[in-house]
């Protein structure tokens, strides 16, 4: 039988993610934790997490969801909100909206198209973000900082300086990217500063916690947890667009055809996941698909949407 009244007010998140927690347990160990950035390889397997904030305001969580992680490319999400709090709806001309159906740090679609990465996820495109972020705010470092505390109520937020200059040490293909994207006119300030930007912005340490509530905006039509507008609500549904084909990179359609819902994955291990006008939810352990993205963190969400009934499908 297939009850059609599901009500989020009856609904008890608390023993569906428990139970979550429990099923995924044997997949902490699968897969691999992110080792072309020396300071990732150092982080254990078998962790987990997960935490969930209701638009009612109502939060849910399981595992270490107080335990801090490196967000890496999560982060692309913070940089494309302050992008398109200055630059508008449209990204403009220098990139793209469309899935890249490449690895994330891929070069080889950069030269057929001229310069312009196919969307603001994929390193290319969250590079040229960053930069645009340069252009507009200039110390873009602190903003993103400021930014993400004030989103995440946790002024105690930080970079991590370790993880910071260990990608800056190994970050050769990021390297790559931006002084060919520069090549074609398409990074604007100098590439030393895009790429030091870019991996702070990476080495955020955040919990999932934190980043149920930073990006509960987008579960909210743009207000974040405080009553305050971060984007209009027709930004917040582009944003969410965009992670819905693009935030898990290569695996986008796979992991539409199992969770169904909008999210962004980063090589720490995380994920944020938006169900619109309904909630924010964040998971985390370490070890990676293929693909870069949570093996436990990507079957906890589709758990999550099979569970609830919640997907966007
Ligand atoms: N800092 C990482 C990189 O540039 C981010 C990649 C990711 O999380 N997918 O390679």
């Amino acid at each position: 039988m297939h009850p059609t009244n599901r009500s989020a007010m009856n609904t008890d998140y608390q023993q569906i993610i428990n139970q979550i927690a429990q099923e995924v347990a044997p997949l902490t160990h699968q897969g691999a934790v992110a080792d072309y950035i020396p300071a990732l390889a150092a982080v254990k397997p078998g962790r987990f997490a997960m935490a969930v904030k209701l638009a009612d305001g109502r939060e849910f969580t399981t595992g270490e969801a107080l335990a801090p992680f490196s967000i890496q490319s999560i982060s692309k999400l913070l940089t494309l909100t302050l992008f398109i709090q200055k630059q508008g709806l449209e990204l403009g001309d220098r990139v793209g909206v469309e899935p890249s159906g490449n690895p994330f740090n891929s070069l080889v679609q950069l030269e057929y198209e001229g310069g312009k990465p196919r969307n603001p996820f994929i390193n290319a495109g969250a590079l040229v973000v960053t930069d645009g972020v340069m252009s507009h705010y200039g110390d873009a470092k602190s903003l993103i900082l400021q930014t993400a505390r004030k989103l995440s109520s946790n002024p105690a937020l930080d970079y991590d300086q370790a993880v910071a200059a260990s990608e800056k040490q190994t970050g050769f293909r990021n390297a790559a990217l931006a002084n060919f994207m520069k090549s074609y006119g398409n990074i604007l300030n100098p590439v030393e500063e895009v790429l030091d930007t870019y991996f702070h912005q990476c080495s955020l340490a955040m919990s999932c916690t934190d980043l149920a509530r930073m990006f509960f905006f987008l579960a909210n039509e743009g207000v974040d947890q405080r009553g305050e507008v971060v984007t209009s609500p027709r930004e917040t549904k582009r944003i969410n667009a965009l992670m819905m084909t693009c935030g898990t990179y290569d695996a986008v359609g796979d992991f539409a055809f199992r969770v169904g819902i909008p999210a962004k994955s980063g090589v720490g291990g995380g994920i944020v996941a938006v169900i619109p006008r309904q909630m924010s939810i964040a998971v985390w352990s370490p070890t990676l698909n293929q693909q870069g993205n949570s093996v436990a963190g990507s079957r906890a969400l589709d758990l999550f949407t099979t569970y609830t009934r919640c997907s966007v499908f």
